[in-house]
């Protein structure tokens, strides 16, 4: 495909969560359609012109959605690799099945990264509760012992101190096949959101501070406080992993940042790459004239990518659980954007929503 795809053609989506949905209304914007694929009922399917619900293993669905699809795209990083790898035969599938297996195994991510020259957390593979007693004995605690697979907002992770004991620390991830990492002390986390086009052109956003609560996302705001060096050395570090993958799409970097007492080039240490928008860009829908949504689906779209300028300061919290029973009082705060994704229950750390604040820009930021 080297032509964009004209208003009106469908683009699939891989996944039925809030990103799929936040995707299908930027890419309405454009006069494009989606069609959403995923295994069970999603909010994205409220929105989108078209949905399957099937297995991800279902070769026969896959190639039905496939020949009703113009491109295929994801919304989550465990989509199998077999299924993308089924859709590639079929359309170009943006970004690539490869992307995807490097950033759903940590073991293959911090490779992968550490290969490039960037900097990752000390780390070791552990594959069984004797080899994580024979690799602590020589390992600088604290750690964080995390599974290889499936782990997200801090789900499937758990830390060690220089005390604990290696055989409850490995049943307590399920006994699987795991990272062991060092626990970094860091100053902030940030996040590069990165867009790569069809032909190779980059842009990135301003750089979001984060906060987590509970290895979950609660908080992005813009500016961080990073300074100009340091942010043109982690938006290269996210070009870099962008280019090594012949990346289409919107690619999420997060980072540790060592704090000010540190060279641009020695502050920041990738923690995790994801190979698709991110819960640290939403404040691009109002804080930018294109978000991260409307760029990944121009990038799909082999459309030229919009600017990723800030027009304003923003604030962008999740509304997680119980929070977005606060809808009411949210509602009526002039000027704060609520989103509401449609889920039903409001379970423990389930994403709900989120809202975003913006407020003028001063000049120095
Ligand atoms: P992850 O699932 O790897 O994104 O981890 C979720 C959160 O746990 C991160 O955003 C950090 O707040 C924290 N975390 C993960 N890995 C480390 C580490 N090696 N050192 C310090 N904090 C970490």
């Amino acid at each position: 495909m080297t032509d964009p795809l004209p208003p009106g053609s469908t683009i699939g989506i891989l996944g039925s969560g809030q990103l799929g949905r936040m995707l299908s209304l930027a890419a309405a914007r454009l006069g494009l359609k989606c069609h959403i694929y995923a295994d069970s009922h999603g909010p994205a399917m409220d929105v989108a012109a078209k949905h399957t619900i099937a297995a991800y293993s279902d070769k026969t669905a896959l190639t039905e959605f496939a020949n009703s699809v113009a491109a295929v795209t994801f919304e989550f990083e465990n989509v199998p690799v077999d299924t993308a790898k089924h859709l590639e035969s079929l359309r170009p599938v943006r970004p690539g099945s490869h992307a995807l297996e490097i950033a759903q195994d940590r073991l293959s991510e911090k490779t992968f990264l550490a290969n490039l020259g960037i900097a990752v957390a000390p780390y070791a593979a552990i594959g069984s509760s004797a080899g994580l007693a024979s690799t602590l004995s020589q390992w600088r605690c604290p750690a964080i012992l995390k599974t290889r697979r499936m782990g997200y907002d801090g789900k499937g992770q758990v830390s060690l101190e220089a005390d604990s004991d290696p055989d409850i620390a490995f049943s307590a991830i399920g006994s699987t096949a795991a990272v062991l990492e060092q626990r970094v002390t860091f100053a902030g986390e940030v996040s590069v959101l990165l867009v790569r086009g069809a032909d190779g052109a980059c842009a990135a956003y301003d750089i979001p501070a984060n906060t987590h609560a509970g290895g979950i996302l609660a908080r992005s705001i813009v500016p961080c406080a990073l300074d100009r060096d340091c942010a043109d050395a982690a938006g290269a570090i996210a070009r870099k992993i962008a280019s090594a993958l012949d990346y289409v799409g919107l690619l999420a970097v997060e980072m540790f940042d060592l704090g000010p007492g540190h060279s641009p080039s020695e502050r920041l240490i990738v923690n995790e790459i994801a190979p698709r928008v991110h819960n640290s860009g939403h404040w691009t829908i109002e804080a930018c004239a294109i978000s991260q949504f409307e760029n990944h689906m121009r990038a799909v779209a082999g459309w030229p990518l919009g600017s990723c300028a800030r027009h304003s300061n923003a604030e962008m919290r999740n509304l997680i659980g119980r929070q977005a029973e606060d809808w009411q009082s949210i509602a009526a705060e002039p000027g704060a954007a609520l989103h509401l994704y449609g889920k039903g229950e409001p379970r423990e750390g389930r994403k709900m929503g989120h809202v975003t604040r913006l407020s003028p820009r001063t000049g120095h930021d």
